[in-house]
């Protein structure tokens, strides 16, 4: 099971006015609220994360490992392509399916309104987070449900 998971409004809060502080390793803190809500993701369904932040290119995986264990997460992350194309989420995120996509189950959460534009049966996977609040407990349940719903493709 996948994670296609943004940083920005997802794990850390969009709040300009409080800039959120780096840590050591020179990326900020992620919200607590943020961290426990995933990780009962993680718990629930031993899903793994491709990154589709648009910092991803900032860290190698292993690197991106590391920050998210400084932050409480122990998981096995990958990330979609540098966009090297400049493309939109959307694009990025249909770009990766088409080329890596095993029929495992996935779930898309981001705050990013435009990926409302995702192909039906994609869209069904979207879990869409308020950018100032970050992944919240109704999010991480419905992102829970969609990855033990019963799969109608035979994988
Ligand atoms: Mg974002």
């Amino acid at each position: 099971m996948l994670i296609f998971l943004d940083i920005d409004g997802v794990m850390i809060p969009a709040a300009s006015w409080k800039p959120t502080p780096n840590l050591d390793d020179d990326f900020p803190q992620f919200s607590m609220k943020a961290v426990s809500n995933l990780n009962q993701i993680l718990i629930e369904t031993n899903a793994s994360i491709v990154l589709t932040t648009s910092h991803k290119s900032r860290f190698s995986t292993s690197e991106w490992e590391s920050i998210f264990k400084a932050r409480g997460i122990d998981v096995k992350i990958q990330k979609l392509d540098d966009n090297l194309n400049n493309l939109d989420r959307k694009g990025e995120i249909l770009n990766w399916i088409d080329k890596n996509w095993n029929y495992e189950k996935f779930v898309i959460i981001d705050d990013d309104k435009n990926l409302n534009g995702l192909p039906t049966e994609i869209k069904e996977k979207l879990v869409l987070t308020k950018s100032l609040v970050g992944i919240n407990e109704e999010d991480a349940s419905s992102a829970i449900d969609m990855l033990k719903k019963r799969s109608l493709v035979a994988a």
